[in-house]
C-alpha cells in the first residue's frame, strides 16, 4: 500500500508564498526596519486576503523579522547593532569550527553530499546572475545548516537556528554581489568534511567565519585596529574582503 503522504494544499501554497514575498521586502528593506506593517495595504499588493498575511507575520516573528505590539499591529525589528553583530559572530566562532569538525569525523552522517549538491547549484546562480545576494543567502542557512544537523546536537542545533544570524546579518549587509568568495570558501570547507580531515574543516570554518565577519566590519567600518574576535585579524584580510564588498 502507497505511504499516505499528504500534499501541500493550494491554500497551504498560497501562505507560503505570502510569507516568502513579506520576507524578500523585510530583508531587502522595502519594508523598512522598526516601521509599522499596514496588514490592509500588504493585502491588496500581493491580492489576498487579510488571513494569509497574518499567519504569515506570525511566522515572521519566529524569524524575529517582525514584532508583534499589543492593540497595535506588527513592526519590523530594528536591525543589529555593531555590538549584537559581534556577538553573534563571537556564538558562531565558538560552535561551527566544532560543528565542522565533528562532522568530517563522523563517517555516517557526512554531509560532502549535501554540500557538493548546495555548492553546485549557488555555483550555476554564480554563472548565470549578476546580483545572487538574496539566493546566497538561502544557500548559505542550508550549507551551514547540513554541517549543524550532521553533529546530531538537537540542543546546539535548535539555539543556533534560533538566532536567525544569516536572516539579520543579511539585513545589515547584504553580502557579496556575485557570491565568489563565499562560495570558494565554501568549497573548501566541503572538501575538508568530504576528505574526513576534522582539523582543516574546523580551520576552513574559521576561516570563512572570519572572513565573512570581516566583510560585514569593511562594510560598516565597525571597529579600527585590534583583532575583535578570537582568530580574526584585520591587518591580514582574508581572501576577497576587500573585493567582495
Ligand atoms: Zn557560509
Amino acid at each position: 500500500m502507497a505511504a499516505e503522504t499528504v500534499a501541500p494544499s493550494a491554500d497551504q501554497h498560497a501562505s507560503q508564498s505570502v510569507y516568502e514575498q513579506i520576507r524578500s521586502r523585510v530583508l531587502r528593506e522595502e519594508i523598512p526596519p522598526n516601521a509599522r506593517i499596514n496588514i490592509d495595504a500588504l493585502a491588496r499588493e500581493l491580492q489576498v486576503s487579510s488571513t494569509p498575511i497574518r499567519e504569515a507575520l506570525r511566522q515572521l516573528q519566529g524569524d524575529n523579522l517582525v514584532v508583534q505590539e499589543p492593540g497595535r499591529g506588527y513592526r519590523t525589528t530594528p536591525i543589529l547593532n555593531p555590538t549584537q553583530l559581534r556577538e553573534l559572530f563571537e556564538f558562531r566562532l565558538l560552535v561551527e569550527p566544532w560543528a565542522a569538525k565533528i562532522a568530517a569525523q563522523d563517517r555516517l552522517q557526512n554531509p560532502a553530499y549535501r554540500l557538493e549538491a548546495e555548492i553546485a547549484d549557488i555555483t550555476a546562480l554564480v554563472s548565470n546572475q549578476s546580483d545572487i545576494r538574496y539566493e546566497l543567502m538561502d544557500h548559505d542557512i542550508r550549507f551551514h545548516d547540513a554541517i549543524l544537523g550532521s553533529t546530531s546536537n538537537e540542543v546546539l542545533r535548535s539555539a543556533y537556528a534560533q538566532t536567525h544570524c544569516h536572516l539579520h546579518a543579511f539585513r545589515l549587509h547584504p553580502g557579496e554581489r556575485t557570491g565568489e568568495f563565499t562560495v570558494q570558501e565554501h568549497r573548501v570547507i566541503h572538501r575538508a568534511i568530504r576528505d574526513h580531515d576534522p582539523e582543516a574543516a574546523e580551520q576552513a570554518m574559521r576561516d570563512h567565519l572570519a572572513a565573512a565577519y570581516l566583510r560585514f566590519e569593511v562594510a560598516h567600518n565597525i571597529s579600527r585596529g585590534t583583532p575583535v574576535l578570537p582568530g580574526v585579524h584585520p591587518d591580514r584580510p582574508a581572501a576577497g574582503n576587500a573585493l567582495s564588498l
